[in-house]
């Protein structure tokens, strides 16, 4: 059977835009293991077309009244509701995850639309009247420029619309450099946003690799870069981009834990940790990679995650019963495999070893997809790299503490802080948990407490390079400058110079 290969280029001043560069990379089917796709690397110079494209779009977008550009959010919001299962199809066939997650990740990014709607509200500033006699004081926000965003593949729709409703809503505009594995989500994105109403040139796509975002990161017309990857690069990203005077706000990788008190209900532990461990076959940065069980917890919690990961359905991410599917590339799944390798010899007990897992169980034409099942260990120490490490798969690691007090403070030794989780039926545990624990999203008896779009995303320590957080308000701060305005008019100004320090009279 012959399988036709798209060409997956860039979306530039509103219109598709062929890769000028001769640079591509295959797109896989990760659940069949084919290529379905090449997609564009652009250049430089494809970089500069976009960003010459957002600069000439921004005087009049920001000049834009924010109800109307609100309106053109309505709208979008209205197609995304419409297109919702288009998108989702798209995701799982090139990043593999199922489809019902895959309708997942396409709602909680609508959130984020449905939160860009409210931007006059949003923006509105502070008036104080009479801050001296015949003097009003007020701040209002305006919009930076041209705004970036490089994106991971694990959310190629969610992750983007963590940043361009907002940053468009606030009178930005945006070009966004999505993952390579990934690529055809951000066009079917860039198209509705046309059909939004959605001025050419306010949303543009460049699809590429280091080339593009080196790039960007040099471009004196980008004034903020929103980055969300892995941590060695979320740290490039934010030193290169500091440099060259840029706002950044870099989101990287994690290694999430979830505490299971021995007051805590064990079977809703084990679902939580099935679910956050082996969902999306891991590869979420709010997965939960360790269990940290306390006192006699793994006696009576582990002969149950046992049965449920060794009977886990992972199947072909299009089959509706399917509860994990294949992993993105075939380069992470030899990653993967390499650390499950790695921890027994690290000396980890191997309780259930997803390698066993052949693609051929997983569906019709999976024989060559990138499969596997879950994988759960036991007696994972902090020395271990499978405990240091971020592994971005179906892999779990159980650490076994005495108290409370260790797991706080292993926990809080560990050098990501993305998410974690307690579950314990006790208040005063479950109070003093999420007071003293140095991680930046805290889920009591929730395993992957993402903000809601209200709220705002990131981590803490090695997880987040900057200071602001992705979406809510500190979204729309980070996307926006603020002007202070001081006036008095010719009847409230004294005659004179005033040589002495302004104070209020
Ligand atoms: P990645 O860091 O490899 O890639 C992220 C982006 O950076 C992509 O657009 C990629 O093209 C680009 N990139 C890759 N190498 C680069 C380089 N050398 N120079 C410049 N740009 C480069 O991440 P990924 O594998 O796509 O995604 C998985 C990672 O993302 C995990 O570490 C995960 O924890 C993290 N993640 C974090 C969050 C968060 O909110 N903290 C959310 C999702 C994913």
């Amino acid at each position: 059977m012959s399988i036709s290969i798209r060409n997956i280029d860039h979306h530039i001043a509103g219109v598709a835009a062929a890769n000028t560069s001769g640079r591509t990379q295959d797109v896989t089917n990760p659940a069949t293991g084919a290529v379905t796709g090449k997609v564009g690397l652009a250049d430089a110079a494809q970089v500069d077309a976009a960003v010459a494209a957002a600069q000439a779009a921004f005087p009049k977008w920001a000049d834009t009244p924010p109800i109307r550009r609100a309106r053109v959010m309505f709208k979008f919001l209205e197609l995304l509701n419409q297109h919702k299962d288009e998108l989702a199809h798209l995701i799982t066939a090139e990043h593999g995850k199922v489809f019902t997650d895959a309708q997942g990740e396409v709602s909680r990014g609508i959130d984020i639309v449905e939160f860009a709607c409210g931007i006059p509200q949003l923006l509105k500033g502070d008036f104080t009247d009479q801050v001296s006699t015949g003097i009003d004081n007020w701040t209002l926000r305006q919009p930076l420029g041209v705004v970036a965003g490089i994106t991971p593949f694990n959310f190629p729709v969610m992750v983007p619309m963590w940043m361009f409703p907002v940053a468009i809503a606030a009178g930005n505009t945006f070009v966004l450099k999505p993952s390579p594995s990934d690529p055809s989500a951000s066009l079917m994105m860039a198209e509705l946003l046309k059909q939004a109403g959605l001025p050419d040139g306010v949303f543009n796509v460049v699809q590429g690799d280091k080339a593009a975002v080196d790039a960007l990161l040099e471009h004196p017309d980008v004034k903020a870069i929103s980055f969300v990857g892995s941590t060695p690069i979320a740290n490039y990203i934010y030193e290169t981009g500091a440099r060259h005077g840029k706002r950044v706000q870099a989101l990287g990788g994690a290694k999430n834990h979830m505490v299971v008190m021995p007051d805590a209900d064990i079977d809703q532990a084990v679902d939580a940790l099935i679910g956050a461990g082996y969902g999306s076959a891991g590869e979420r940065c709010m997965a939960i990679s360790v269990a940290v069980l306390v006192g006699d917890v793994a006696d009576r919690l582990l002969p149950k995650l046992i049965e449920r990961t060794k009977t886990l359905k992972v199947l072909d991410g299009r089959n509706l019963a399917a509860e994990m599917g294949p992993i993105v590339t075939r380069a992470a799944h030899e990653r993967i495999t390499g650390y499950i390798a790695q921890g027994e010899k690290e000396g980890a007990k191997l309780l259930v070893d997803g390698r066993q897992f052949d693609g051929s169980q997983a569906g019709e034409g999976c024989g060559d997809g990138f499969w596997m099942g879950g994988t759960l260990f036991d007696h994972v120490t902090p020395e271990m790299r499978i405990y240091k490490e971020e592994i971005f798969g179906p892999v779990l690691g159980c650490v076994r503490v005495a108290t409370f007090k260790d797991a706080v403070d292993l926990i809080n030794a560990h050098e990501f802080g993305n998410g974690v989780s307690c579950f314990t039926r006790d208040g005063n545990v479950a109070r003093e948990f999420g007071r003293r624990i140095q991680v930046g999203m805290v889920g009591i008896n929730v395993p992957i407490p993402v903000p809601m779009a209200w709220h705002g995303f990131g981590g803490w320590k090695k997880s987040l390079f900057g200071d602001m957080h992705a979406y809510g308000e500190e979204g729309v701060r980070f996307y926006t400058k603020q002007k202070s305005i001081m006036q008095r008019w010719p009847e409230s100004i004294g005659k004179g110079a005033e040589f002495v320090m302004p104070t209020a009279k």
